[in-house]
């Protein structure tokens, strides 16, 4: 299989590296922890019910995310040892996710009307108009949320958990069971033929939508064995050599996509149609007037902040 060199791999933006040091080894230290919070130049991002507080013009335009300071926080009713760090920024200023539940939500100083907008990450995400440091941390902190929203119980023994190292550890009051954030795994696939690429339409899909087709890893599997057994599930394809290309986390709730290129040893399909509403094969330059939106029948494919993009540009891209 002719894959793309990696080297010139068109990556996504993701992570927030670049900006952000995650401190990781001060997150159990009390002390420096307290400063941070008590550090007026300290700053929050805030989920509202996982949705974020941004500011933005009336008509959605140059949004950027909303920081609050630690005494808005507090305002809100939010513990401020509750709160997870994510890290400090290059000018070193702590920044942290905080999260106001639904009931406290409606009990806020000047109701959710004084935190509006309060927008969905992923829309946000499909619209461009978040920069991709503003988005990739955003993303974090969303992914780290919701791992908190879905864990305040103890998977042994039913028992409450507490909040440990800065938001990086649950611990359970009764037992004492410790429990991490967590990444799922999940692969992402281009599958080619050589000549063309095999993209799928979900129900989910509004539109003509067409993107590469991705599975989660099950527990004792390895990456390439799962891209092996979801595309021959979903698709009837027998995958022969794969190629880890990159990989992106994607915080609905908290996916790491995994993605691949695969070759395909076969091309005709046997689709899963509970999942798969349609799945056909496209050539690159199909799939260049698709990206550009001008396909004669209105296919098009995943934004450009999405691994899938960059997947299938790789494709597009590719002189043979
Ligand atoms: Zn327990």
């Amino acid at each position: 299989m002719d894959t793309p060199d990696r080297q010139h791999f068109h990556q996504p933006h993701i992570g927030p590296e670049q900006t952000l040091n995650r401190m990781a080894e001060k997150r159990a230290d009390k002390v420096w922890m307290e400063e941070r919070l008590a550090d007026k130049s300290s700053r929050f991002l805030l989920f509202a019910d996982l949705s974020l507080a941004v500011v933005s013009d009336p008509d959605r335009s140059n949004t950027k995310l909303r920081w609050l300071t630690a005494d808005q926080i507090e305002l809100l009713g939010v513990n401020l040892n509750e709160t997870y760090l994510l890290g400090c920024n290059t000018d070193g200023h702590a920044i942290f996710a905080a999260v106001l539940s639904e009931a406290q939500l409606s009990t806020a100083p000047g109701g959710k009307d004084a935190l509006k907008p309060l927008v969905d990450l992923r829309s946000l995400a499909m619209q461009g108009e978040l920069p991709d440091t503003e988005l990739s941390l955003a993303g974090m902190g969303r992914a780290l949320a919701a791992w908190h929203m879905m864990s305040k119980c103890c998977g042994r023994c039913g028992g409450y958990t507490r909040v440990r190292d800065a938001g990086w550890r649950r611990q359970c009051r009764s037992c004492g069971q410790e429990f991490y954030p967590r990444s799922d795994p999940a692969v992402i696939v281009l599958i080619t033929d050589g000549t063309r690429c095999l993209l799928g339409h979900h129900k989910r899909y509004t539109h003509k939508f067409y993107s590469t087709l991705a599975g989660f890893v099950e527990p004792g599997e390895d990456f390439e064995g799962c891209v092996r057994r979801e595309m021959r599930e979903e698709t009837g394809i027998t995958i022969g050599e794969v190629t880890y290309m990159a990989s992106q986390p994607w915080p609905f709730p908290h996916l790491m996509m995994v993605g691949c290129w695969a070759e395909a040893l076969t091309t005709e399909l046997t689709l899963e149609e509970e999942e798969l509403h349609d799945a056909r094969w496209f050539t690159r330059d199909e799939v260049k007037l698709m990206m550009e939106e001008k396909h004669p029948e209105g296919f098009t494919v995943p934004g450009p902040h999405s691994i899938a993009y960059a997947l299938i540009k790789s494709f597009a891209d590719q002189s043979t």
